[in-house]
């Protein structure tokens, strides 16, 4: 049985001889783990496609529960962001997210979008964390886990926000924060990350923001993006790392 599919590839792993097993994020059917045969060897055709950043159109047949890819083409190589090791990172968090984000065979047509989008963007601008912040608020409310910002999700109301509860699901305004808990934030953390929320990419060039509420944006991101997907982002781990003097 023969599928066509565009992807992007997640992650490779090494198999026996010169074949590798990719997991692809593909939109027609979700991730899936695919096998690419001999694609080690320096005469394949396979090689361009399934390497990092590269968004595929694949051809497959299907042999019991595995797909075996025989050919394709390339859609878009994002090739500039290996270019830059802080772009790369941010790149290989990206496809990280979607990968502990997404179950296999779960098709998820807009966040595929919403990841093209953002890795394109950062192909061709500047490296900065802004573009993780609207990656991973978006994907969020893509599959289902949506953090309310706009209100307390305690009371409902939208004055006073100056909490962040992940356990709560949100903003809280100062009132509930006494009896409910949660983080402290300040209001410009809350309104950067409700700005990315509503908005496409095009707002990122006119948002300025200090170090501060950057590094709050992300914090907050943190801790509840840990919390919904219940998984600690390795990659996190590496990008701080790398950042300490
Ligand atoms: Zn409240």
């Amino acid at each position: 049985m023969y599928q066509r599919t565009d992807a992007l590839v997640l992650k490779s792993f090494d198999l026996r001889e010169a074949d590798q097993i990719l997991t692809i994020f593909s939109r027609e059917l979700g991730k899936i783990p695919v096998v690419a045969k001999g694609v080690k060897k320096p005469q394949s055709t396979l090689r361009g496609l399934v390497q990092p950043f590269c968004y595929s159109h694949f051809f497959m047949t299907r042999s019991g529960e595995m797909y075996l890819i025989t050919q394709g083409r390339i859609n878009e190589f994002f090739g500039n962001i290996r270019e830059d090791l802080e772009k790369t990172l941010q790149a290989v968090y990206i496809l990280e997210l979607l990968d502990k984000s997404t179950v296999e065979r779960d098709p998820n047509p807009p966040l595929l979008d919403l990841a093209l989008q953002v890795l394109h963007y950062m192909n061709g601008n500047p490296a900065s964390s802004i573009y993780l912040r609207l990656f991973e608020v978006k994907l969020l409310g893509l599959v289902g886990f949506a953090p309310m910002l706009n209100r307390c999700c305690n009371c409902r109301q939208t004055d006073n926000l100056s909490y962040f509860s992940p356990g709560g699901g949100g903003a809280l305004c100062g009132d509930c924060a006494s009896t409910v808990g949660g983080k402290r934030v300040m209001p410009a953390t809350l309104a950067a990350l409700r700005t990315l929320q509503q908005s496409g990419l095009k707002i990122i060039p006119r948002m300025r923001l200090s170090s501060a509420v950057l590094e709050q944006m992300e914090k907050v991101m943190e801790d509840y993006l840990e919390l919904y997907l219940e998984k600690k982002l390795n990659l996190k781990e590496v990008m701080k790392t790398l950042k300490k003097p």
